[in-house]
């Protein structure tokens, strides 16, 4: 597959980030909007002094060991978080984080999050997910956690920036069969060590917008971190006025599971009509975090993601549709940068 990023005019610059240097480490430029991504679904949004991470997971354990610990409950498993797989990628929070986005609980998206809990016990970070991830998180007894359940409050402020939860839903991984689905109805009394602990919960997508000084809406994202079927898209139609409020600037979607369910993403472009689309999760995240791999060149892709095949489809939605947006591929570690800030051609030093 050829380099293939397609950025209409005036778009954003793209650049690879050195290993492991992260963009929200580099004192930037306060009007600066960039986005960067870190492997699996894991995010840095930023805008000005707020910063928002999503699903922060760099233990990244081989698949030969989540399916030993989900196939052999037998067999001792002690699958926990490693630190120092952690340490070499994002060993703390960046600076003026404001909230921790989970957009389900599987082990590739909560897995690590109790490190940052403790990591940065002292810090106003607020933590925003399902019951079932509150849930679990409560097993490793954190000293001290704000946690906003988001099935019960969806929409919160700090700083300039809110996000809001929306419940949707999570395509199957194989066969019209999703592992770890189900709940977790009440808090954990101890550390999980077993894959299968980490169940889904209610999964999320989240509205990111940050705001000027009357708290109006100047850039937005929407981030999903599991493809959705065409009714957990339709969803979000229950938030209508919401949508309305502004245009989605940038879309950040999942990539693998496209093809597990009908029309993703069409459904989900129908109503976003993003300006952006970023593609994520792709990579194969049963390997350590490898800083640039590039998905037009060498990238470890995740098994079954198909990613060309849904480039195509994505290309051929906007041919067919008209939407005019543009098709961001990033290689792991990369900073996008966007319009109405000071562009630069590297992330900020
Ligand atoms: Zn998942």
């Amino acid at each position: 597959m050829a380099y293939a990023m397609i950025l209409s005019a005036c778009a954003a610059t793209v650049s690879p980030l050195p290993s492991p240097v992260l963009a929200a480490e580099q004192s930037p430029t306060r009007t600066d909007r960039y986005i960067q991504w870190l492997g699996t679904s894991s995010w840095i949004l930023s805008s000005g002094d707020d910063l928002v991470v999503v699903d922060p997971f760099f233990t990244r354990p081989s698949f030969v060991r989540v399916t030993a610990s989900l196939m052999l409950p037998f067999v001792p498993s002690n699958f926990a978080y490693d630190p120092e797989r952690i340490r070499a990628v994002l060993p703390e929070l960046p600076k003026d984080t404001k909230f921790v986005l989970l957009t389900h609980a599987h082990y590739d998206h909560l897995l690590d999050v109790p490190y940052y809990i403790n990591q940065n016990s002292g810090r106003s970070i607020t933590y925003v997910g399902s019951l079932t991830a509150r849930n679990i998180l409560l097993g490793f007894k954190p000293s001290a956690l704000d946690f906003v359940i988001a099935e019960q409050k969806p929409s919160m402020i700090k700083g300039r920036v809110r996000v809001t939860a929306l419940p949707s839903d999570h395509a199957p991984h194989f066969f019209g069969h999703t592992f770890m689905a189900g709940d977790v109805v009440s808090p954990m009394t101890s550390i999980p060590s077993r894959v299968g602990q980490y169940l889904e919960g209610q999964t999320l997508v989240f509205l990111i917008d940050f705001l000027d000084d009357q708290e109006r809406v100047v850039w937005r994202i929407f981030i999903n971190g599991a493809a959705n079927s065409a009714a957990g898209a339709e969803a979000l139609r229950n938030h209508q006025s919401l949508l309305n409020e502004h245009r989605i600037n940038v879309a950040i979607l999942c990539v693998p599971g496209w093809d597990k369910v009908d029309d993703y993403p069409d459904t989900l472009l129908r109503l976003l009509r993003p300006e952006h689309i970023v593609l994520s999760h792709y990579d194969d995240f049963g390997s350590p975090y490898t800083p640039g791999e590039d998905p037009n060149d060498g990238m470890r892709f995740l098994p079954f993601a198909n990613y060309d095949r849904f480039l195509e489809r994505l290309k051929l939605l906007d041919t067919s549709n008209n939407y005019g947006y543009s098709i961001y591929q990033p290689k792991t570690g990369q900073c996008i940068f966007f319009p109405d800030s000071y562009s630069k051609a590297s992330c900020p030093q």
